[in-house]
């Protein structure tokens, strides 16, 4: 076969049956894009997620793909987690012996899960004839910053993959976990922090093409647990991506989608249990798919976050800033904020804002301690919100979206509590309770049903 490279100087002969396992991009004009380096052979970053290895028959399955993929002549380096719901597990099971876990102790327990699947992943591959070896992320270079259970990837030195492919073997890296450059101790990249190892290796082994196997078959325009309708993407940029990542669609952690867009790493996301083709998130549509770009390109939900209300806070310069510079002081990330109009009778205010949930009990204990200084009256605590965003970089220019929203949610008689936009994003709060019917609502009002068949989803608890 002849196909014309992307960069269209020459034309790359591919030869054989390894062909089928280039990784090769259609886009809608009919041509091809290549996403390997012409002649030479491939280098690939598969990463495979808990639902993907929960049990020894998943174990096997994926060992088999893998081996597919290396015999049709490709360098490739897995990222795999924790089998299953184990890493919760181990958390339930921290939880049992303390009510607040040691951070540094709880890193050193949950990146043993990533552990147990990297070396039952390199057995199986073993048992189908080809060498595989497994590394711990400190072994394979993962270099972080020191704040446990959400550090950072700050450098990359594989050396001893490097190494590993040299010989021919496959390697093996276990997801979410790294070395802190300062402390030297084990650290993990916060929860679905394994796409984030991918993507980092990836791009620092100049892969061709990162991809992400799951439970489902791509990238939906809303999650197929909680939208059966849901059609999948054939594409994506980093940009939508990362309002969705950021959103809680937690189908791709938010960090590798920062990485690959500063690298301009191509991910595929696709299902471990299909050889469907998947997502593609690269920097900008195809061409021709502007033309009729879709105004909303997907829809996330978020269950994870709470809201904190501040009641009767005097309405003085200043008061505000006293508030979240204590909050960010403890590392707290907040997300939405509203102030409302003080009682002119009073001169008071309520001032609400949301937070990961995990966080709630630090941030309520920060107010507390400043509350005789500031002379707010009380706190409340809210677990049960939910947030809807809707993403599309077609709003910039559709106006009227806001209203379409708004009144599919009236429809469906969901209370907006808080508003929040960006250039492509629009975010409500609302009850949790009605959360997944808003979803729907609002993926049926922008025209997003799928008419053909509905969204798989191959495994997984959904936990
Ligand atoms: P893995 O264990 O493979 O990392 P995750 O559970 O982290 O898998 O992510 C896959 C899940 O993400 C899917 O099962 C699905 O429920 C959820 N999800 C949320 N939003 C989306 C979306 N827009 N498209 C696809 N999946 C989504
Ligand atoms: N095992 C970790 C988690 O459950 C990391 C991952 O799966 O990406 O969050
Ligand atoms: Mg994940």
């Amino acid at each position: 076969f002849f196909f014309q490279a992307e960069d269209g100087i020459r034309d790359v002969a591919v030869t054989g049956v390894q062909t089928c396992a280039l990784p090769i991009y259609q886009d809608n004009c009919g041509s091809f894009q290549f996403f390997c380096h012409s002649t030479s052979v491939g280098l690939i970053v598969q990463k495979f997620g808990g639902s993907s290895v929960a049990d020894a028959e998943g174990v096997k399955r994926v060992a088999a793909r893998i081996a597919a993929s290396k015999r049709a002549g490709q360098q490739v380096v897995v990222v795999v987690s924790a089998m299953g719901d184990t890493t919760d597990e181990l958390i339930d099971l921290a939880g049992q012996v303390s009510p607040l876990p040691n951070p540094r102790e709880l890193d050193m327990l949950l990146t043993a899960g990533e552990r147990i699947s990297m070396a039952l992943l390199a057995m199986a591959i073993g048992n189908l004839g080809l060498e595989a070896r497994s590394f711990t992320g400190s072994q394979a270079g993962i270099i972080t910053t020191s704040t446990h259970g959400r550090a950072r990837v700050i450098d990359v030195t594989p050396g001893r993959i490097q190494e590993a492919l040299k010989d021919g073997a496959i390697a093996i890296v276990a997801g979410f976990q790294g070395i802190s450059q300062d402390t030297k101790d084990i650290t993990t990249l916060g929860r679905g922090g394994s796409d984030t190892t991918a993507v980092a290796l990836a791009a620092a082994l100049d892969a061709d093409v990162c991809e992400i196997y799951t439970d489902v078959d791509g990238v939906f325009s809303a999650d197929p647990r909680v939208v059966p309708a849901a059609r999948k993407l054939k594409s994506v940029t980093y940009e939508e991506m990362l309002e969705l990542a950021a959103s809680g669609a937690k189908v791709l952690h938010l960090r590798c989608v920062e990485y690959a867009r500063r690298y301009e790493l191509p991910i595929h996301v696709r299902s471990s249990f299909s050889n469907l083709e998947g997502t593609w998130v690269v920097k900008d549509q195809p061409e021709g798919g502007s033309m009729e770009q879709a105004i909303i390109s997907g829809i996330a939900h978020d269950k994870s976050e709470a809201k904190v209300t501040i009641v009767g806070v005097p309405d003085r310069t200043g008061v505000a800033a006293r508030i979240f510079q204590s909050i960010a002081d403890a590392d707290i990330n907040i997300d939405m904020i509203v102030q409302n109009v003080s009682a002119a009778a009073t001169g008071l205010t309520d001032i609400s804002f949301t937070l990961p949930k995990t966080e709630g009990a630090n941030a309520t204990s920060i107010l507390q301690k400043i509350q005789g200084e500031i002379g707010f009256q009380s706190i409340q605590y809210d677990d049960q919100i939910g947030k809807l965003s809707l993403v599309g970089a077609g709003m910039r220019s559709h106006p009227g979206v806001t209203a379409t929203f708004f009144a599919a949610m009236a429809q469906a008689g969901v209370n907006i509590e808080m508003i929040s936009t960006s250039e492509i994003r629009i975010s409500i709060v609302c009850r949790v309770a009605d959360l997944d019917n808003a979803v729907r609502a609002a993926h049926t009002a922008f025209d997003l049903d799928s008419d053909s068949s509905e969204a798989v989803v191959y495994g997984g608890s959904g936990r």
